[in-house]
């Protein structure tokens, strides 16, 4: 079946109304092709594969919000494409989210119940916030049970847990010291279902995306690495991807936010960007539709999507002690006398994925064309 037929039963479905076109739908199809690393032949499959979980039994995801500030649902739910997005989410049966759901209180504890029985062993649970573990776990209750209670009450039912944000994934800032909670992430109260961390302050919405359309497609989680982050998003460092590597590497560093190296958008390394020791994606497939991202803006990275980076790499604006094993970055200050084989690597690393992007795009474009009656028989 096509993707055409596909799109075809979803209109008639009144799935794909006046909020996805059949365009874009096919386009966000094109860029997760991109964004997992898939070839673009793949967007049609992609298509099929949310288009029967919808029609065969679609996939409790229950999402629970500990100690965090919902920034990752925020996040979430301004996706790059948020009607695409709001699509998607129809693809599962989102059965309990404290502050996307109806229902309050008993209704909704009755909720998430029912669809752990009705789903046992098959729930996707995705966890925004740390877990308080001192004194009990009292410092962050609902509907009468402590974060830890939950979590351990629903592991039975898992299939898997997704980590998102900093704080599910390595405790965040509730384990900052002195953490007076006793703050945990999951994978330390979690111990017989996989758990995928999905770091960052918050989270890209478009890797979560991504996970839930690679689950969707293969029936599996994609491929971790050895903190269980998808490598398909934090398998490079953004120091290697970054736009401003090339001044990294000739020596050109900003001194102060307003001097003239940052007019001329030289490296934040001085003014304590943390680049060199963080991974994701953010330089390479960037926010909000490509527009742009932190250290595009200025703004030196903080590392957010690092185990401890609030202990690790404050204060944030100094720039990261020289330690054994560093790299290249021992030598900023001697940068720009030594020759360095990545320079220019940075900058198209960008351009790379916007090339894909557009590409797949424009098959998408084709796929979404109707044919011509007469282009059909010959
Ligand atoms: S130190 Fe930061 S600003 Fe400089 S190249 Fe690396 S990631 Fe980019």
């Amino acid at each position: 079946m096509g993707a055409l037929d596909v799109l075809e039963r979803w209109e008639r479905a009144g799935f794909l109304d006046d909020r996805v076109s059949r365009r874009e739908f096919l386009k966000f199809c094109g860029r997760m092709a991109v964004l997992l690393g898939l070839s673009e032949t793949m967007i049609p499959r992609i298509a099929e594969a949310v288009e029967n979980t919808i029609k065969a039994r679609r996939p409790s995801v229950i999402w629970l919000e500990f100690q965090d500030c919902a920034g990752n649902t925020e996040s979430f739910t301004r996706a790059n494409s948020p009607s695409v997005g709001q699509a998607v989410l129809e693809a599962i049966s989102l059965d309990y989210h404290e502050t996307l759901m109806a229902a309050a209180g008993f209704q909704a504890e009755q909720a998430k119940e029912e669809a752990l029985k009705e789903n046992s062993g098959k729930v996707i649970v995705v966890v925004e916030g740390s877990i308080p573990a001192k004194d009990n776990g009292v410092y962050c209750t609902i509907g009468g049970k402590t974060a830890l209670q939950i979590l351990q009450e629903i592991e039975p039912h898992a299939l898997a847990f997704v980590a998102v944000g900093t704080c599910a994934a390595f405790g965040g800032l509730p384990k900052a010291n002195p953490n007076p909670t006793g703050a945990v992430s999951v994978e330390d109260v979690i111990k017989q279902k996989p758990v995928i961390n999905v770091p960052g302050c918050p989270a890209n919405p478009d890797v979560l995306m991504g996970i839930l359309v690679h689950y969707l497609v293969f029936g599996r989680l994609p491929d971790l690495d050895n903190q269980k982050r998808p490598l398909f998003a934090y398998g490079k460092r953004i120091h290697d991807t970054c736009e401003r590597r090339p001044h990294f590497d000739a020596g050109q560093f900003v001194l102060s936010f307003d001097d003239y190296g940052a007019r001329q958008g030289y490296c934040l390394y001085k003014v304590g960007c943390k680049g060199p020791e963080t991974y994701n994606i953010c330089a390479a497939w960037r926010w909000n539709l490509g527009a742009s991202w932190p250290v595009k803006a200025g703004h030196p990275c903080l590392g957010c999507s690092e185990r401890d980076f609030w202990d690790r790499f404050t204060p944030f604006y100094s720039r990261i002690p020289l330690m054994s094993g560093f790299g290249v970055e021992k030598r900023a200050d001697d940068v720009g006398k030594v020759a360095v084989g990545l320079t220019g690597i940075g900058i198209v690393a960008h351009a790379i994925y916007t090339g894909l992007v557009r590409k797949a795009e424009r098959k998408a474009e084709e796929l979404a064309e109707p044919s011509e009656p007469d282009s059909q028989e010959s």
